[in-house]
């Protein structure tokens, strides 16, 4: 027997078409290139993103074609969040930080038809033109300034609409938009959300025990609208009618908290190296930002460090730590401490809050030892499995790599984890990030947050070396704070009161920075690539025996 309910696709239109009737006057508020205030509302956003899709109908751009964007967060790019799918046309947010060849390719496998670039990143397509087979390259003025002649200007395409255009019925799962994996090895990979995942995801990032939005907040999203949909933030937002704040281009850690206080920002998201800018910047100016009593803060993308959330109690924002990747739309897990669990000590406490956290609503979780599903018990690793309504079930034209999936359907995150009995999830490292050592693995992860807990220790990352006997032993490249100082040895006692000998680093080595992935991770194959020559000397050896 079938319910008696309606079947309603689950698209993005009723979301735009709501927001501008019912939250018409609430503000878009985006931080132009030249650091100025440029104010808009949803009333224009949702106009403007209507006569976006008309005008890509009028230029014979159809369902499922795509259209890339070069942007920054900014309202012009929120208007394509909604007008592009909304016509049917499948929204292609590019990654302006990586390599243009790997740009390229990106554009060609794609098969993007359009460009939208902000007029201030025409140089990065520069480096892309006679490579790439867009038919049309349509700029957007973010400055002001006027635009080289042989370019289209956004705002005159937006004008060639017909007035009676009326937005396609579409199914919901059809596509929406896609974004490409970052990539760290292999071929870039692109994953295409549909409207019906997008939807789902805004509903659930929505929910009180996790970005917990309403329509009285104001949200800031400081993660790149390039980067995995900006977390759907742009969506959940704009679902509930949110105010947005979109930071554009200068993300420097006075100028967000000038931000936050002057737009009173009460929820964003971001990396933790963000957030680290952030409290150096809180711990060296006491009182200078009045921020919202009720700010939280989502930190997600690699691990967020116990002294970054120690620090943030200090300034009494809460941040929590949200673990996801772009094949999930991208959010998995949230790190809300359970009620059943108050009366923990404070250690306890601090322990549940640096994990990744529990599995949202639908997103369903398994850890894997080969075809054994590992215990929930909070020791054993396993590679963590995934499903559910907002993950990808293939890569878009990637036939070769459906060996991320099982044969049962979950999706092979590549994260190696241990559960606990409550279900909190905690991740270890990135299977190729592991060291083995003397049979035995030692998790990078770890060993970084301890050494970013020291107080001279601005960042650390560590990686396996290979060793002649233990097969690998760990390194540490350490940046240390500026106008701070610390020894190798000082940081191997620091580390010894969490971990037993075999597992700290044989070398310590200070560098001026880490090596950054294009959305701020630690880029660890390029780290390692740096220590490519290492050879341990023989008082390292000694130091593993004893
Ligand atoms: P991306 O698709 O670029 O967002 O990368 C996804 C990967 O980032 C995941 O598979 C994890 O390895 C890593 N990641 C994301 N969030 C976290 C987190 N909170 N802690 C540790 N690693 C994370």
């Amino acid at each position: 027997m079938l319910g008696t309910m309606m079947q309603f696709p689950l698209t993005l239109a009723p979301i735009l078409e709501r927001t501008g009737r019912l939250f018409g006057a609430v503000e878009i508020v985006s931080r132009l290139p030249d650091k100025s205030i440029h104010r808009s509302n949803y009333a224009g956003v949702c106009g403007r993103a209507r006569a976006l899709a008309a005008a890509l109908a009028a230029g014979g751009v159809g369902r499922g074609d795509r259209i890339a964007t070069l942007m920054w967060n900014h309202v012009w790019h929120l208007e394509a969040y909604f007008g592009v799918p909304v016509s049917g046309s499948v929204l292609h947010m590019l990654n302006l930080r990586l390599h243009p060849d790997e740009l390229a390719y990106i554009v060609n496998h794609a098969g993007d038809r359009v460009l939208l670039v902000d007029d201030v990143l025409l140089p990065v397509y520069e480096k892309l033109r006679g490579r790439v087979n867009l038919e049309r390259v349509i700029v957007v003025p973010t400055t002001g300034q006027g635009l080289p002649p042989e370019y289209e200007n956004y705002e005159d395409f937006l004008k060639q609409g017909a007035a009676g255009y009326e937005a396609p019925q579409l199914d919901e799962n059809e596509a929406a938009a896609m974004c490409y994996t970052s990539g760290t090895t292999g071929v870039p990979k692109g994953v295409i959300y549909s409207h019906r995942s997008l939807v789902l995801h805004s509903f659930c990032e929505a929910l009180p025990d996790y970005f917990g939005l309403s329509q009285s907040d104001c949200v800031l999203p400081i993660v790149p609208m390039f980067h995995a949909n900006a977390w759907g933030c742009p969506y959940a937002a704009g679902m509930l009618g949110a105010k947005q704040v979109l930071p554009g281009p200068n993300l420097d850690a006075i100028g967000l908290l000038d931000l936050l206080e002057q737009e009173k920002v009460t929820r964003s998201a971001g990396v933790p190296t963000i957030w680290m800018g952030i409290l150096a910047a809180l711990d060296q100016h006491p009182g200078r930002w009045k921020l919202q009593p009720g700010l939280r803060v989502l930190s997600g993308g690699s691990a967020l460090p116990e002294s970054l959330l120690r620090g943030f109690d200090r300034h009494a924002i809460e941040i929590r730590q949200a673990w996801g990747m772009t094949e999930m739309s991208p959010i998995g897990t949230v790190c809300t401490v359970k009620s059943s669990l108050s009366e923990m000590s404070e250690g306890e406490r601090m322990a549940v809050r640096t994990k990744q956290g529990t599995q949202v609503p639908f997103v369903e979780i398994r850890a894997m030892v080969g075809e054994r599903e590992v215990p929930w018990d909070g020791e054993t690793m396993g590679e963590l499995h995934v499903r559910g309504p907002w993950i990808a079930a293939s890569y878009y034209n990637l036939p070769d790599q459906q060996g991320r999936w099982t044969a049962d359907g979950w999706f092979r995150t590549g994260d190696v984890v241990t559960i606990d009995r409550e279900g909190y999830v905690k991740i270890a490292d990135r299977a190729k990030d592991l060291i083995k050592s003397g049979g035995e693995w030692i998790s990078s992860v770890d060993l970084e947050n301890a050494l970013m807990d020291h107080p001279a220790v601005r960042e650390a990352a560590v990686i396996a070396i290979p060793h002649p006997k233990w097969a690998e032993r760990p390194l540490a490249a350490v940046v240390l704070k500026d106008g701070h100082d610390a020894t190798p040895e000082e940081l191997r006692s620091h580390l010894a009161r969490k971990f037993n000998r075999w597992q700290l680093p044989d070398a310590i080595v200070f560098v001026p920075e880490i090596p950054r992935t294009s959305v701020g991770k630690f880029q660890k194959s390029r780290l390692r690539e740096m220590f490519a020559d290492w050879e341990w000397e023989p008082t390292a050896e000694a130091a593993v025996k004893s």
